[in-house]
């Protein structure tokens, strides 16, 4: 079996000792006679398996006893709805970084008022506004911390009065995050959390007070906070196998490690873009993702034959995303280095061609 290095943005690469310990449970989970898949969401192994998941993500973070952790559904598109549903959007300020975060204010102005406090749209989501234009009095201030179509990703969260709301889809646990500045953080599981069918938030206790009684029983957090995200079934086969992925970032060194693994890999790929003329990278460099790597070619002509080449050395999944065009290379936190290498070494080879 060769194993490609999977570039693609997401459902995404996992970490292969992940993949490895989830085959040796799917049968027999540690003895219990029944797959990790096929057992109650209400017996012991499986509680113990999602509060140990969730335990591990705390404990990566920092997020302490003023969070709640739930598991939810829905993908992060859920989240664009019931942030402003919860917490109220009268009216909620959002940057606008991209495509995702023009999905999430589209919804806080179906139930409210979002408005846009700094956009990047003008230079086609190229970087990350600095100067915001945040409204008194506003429910929340609304961030996507990193860019996966664009390829642009915040340094630091900015420091706002108002609790600060992150979409951490495409970069959660890729780095240490300073808790202190956050009010709510959600990701769908599919880019660096582990596979699909699972939505973390994150929200500070005292946040949960906000969400109106009249709301559909599901869309409320409350509903899921009470009832340790197990209201309804929840996840069960995605909780276990982000649980997997939590532990083996402990074994990697924690948040910190990966924050320098992360940022050399980034380093070496636009390092290359940046020593070829042939590579344009799309994101302004203070700005640029340390997750998704997005450039074009400077002869367009040759991208058919750029993906083709990459494909026959198994380097999969680098078409961009139909809004920029040309490359993205995602790195994600389970992209081993020899993969990152591989993609150099093949591009300096292409260029030079
Ligand atoms: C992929 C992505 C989404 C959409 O996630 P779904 O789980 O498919 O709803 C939202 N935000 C960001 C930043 C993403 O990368």
């Amino acid at each position: 079996m060769t194993r490609a290095y999977n570039f693609g943005a997401g459902p995404a690469v996992m970490p292969e000792a992940v993949i490895e310990e989830a085959k040796a449970n799917l049968l027999d989970y540690q003895g219990t006679g029944l797959g990790v898949m096929e057992m109650s969401h209400r017996g012991k192994p499986y509680m113990e398996i999602q509060e140990q998941a969730g335990a591990r993500i705390r404990k990566l973070l920092g997020a302490d006893d003023a969070w709640e952790l739930l598991w939810l559904t829905g993908g992060a598109s859920t989240q664009f709805a019931m942030v402003p549903m919860n917490l109220g959007a009268k009216p909620a300020d959002y940057v606008v970084t991209g495509t995702w975060s023009e999905k999430a204010l589209a919804e806080a102005n179906k139930l409210g008022e979002g408005r846009a406090a700094g956009s990047s749209q003008a230079t086609n989501f190229d970087r990350i506004p600095k100067q915001l234009e945040l409204s008194a009095g506003a429910s929340f201030v609304h961030i996507t911390s990193n860019n996966t179509i664009y390829g642009t990703q915040f340094r630091e969260a900015p420091v706002v009065d108002a609790p600060l709301v992150c979409d951490a889809s495409s970069d959660i646990l890729s780095r240490p995050l300073d808790m202190a500045r956050y009010g709510l953080i959600y990701a769908g599981a599919q880019k660096n959390l582990g596979p699909a069918g699972v939505t973390l938030v994150l929200i500070r206790k005292e946040l949960l007070e906000r969400s109106p009684k009249t709301l559909p029983t599901m869309l409320n957090y409350q509903t899921h906070a009470k009832k340790d995200s197990a209201y309804n079934t929840p996840p069960t086969f995605p909780i276990y196998m982000v649980g997997l992925v939590a532990k083996w970032i402990e074994a990697q060194g924690g948040l910190a490690a990966m924050e320098r693994r992360n940022a050399a890999q980034a380093e070496k790929l636009y390092a290359c873009i940046d020593a070829h003329d042939l590579y344009l990278g799309h994101a302004q460099p203070a700005d640029r993702s340390h997750m998704n790597v997005v450039f074009n070619l400077a002869e367009p002509e040759r991208e058919g034959a750029f993906l083709a080449q990459a494909a026959e050395r198994r380097l999969l999944g680098l078409k961009g995303h139909r809004s920029v065009g040309g490359i993205r290379a995602s790195i994600y936190n389970a992209m081993p280095d020899a993969g990152v290498d591989a993609l150099v070494a093949f591009m300096n080879e292409f260029a030079a061609s």
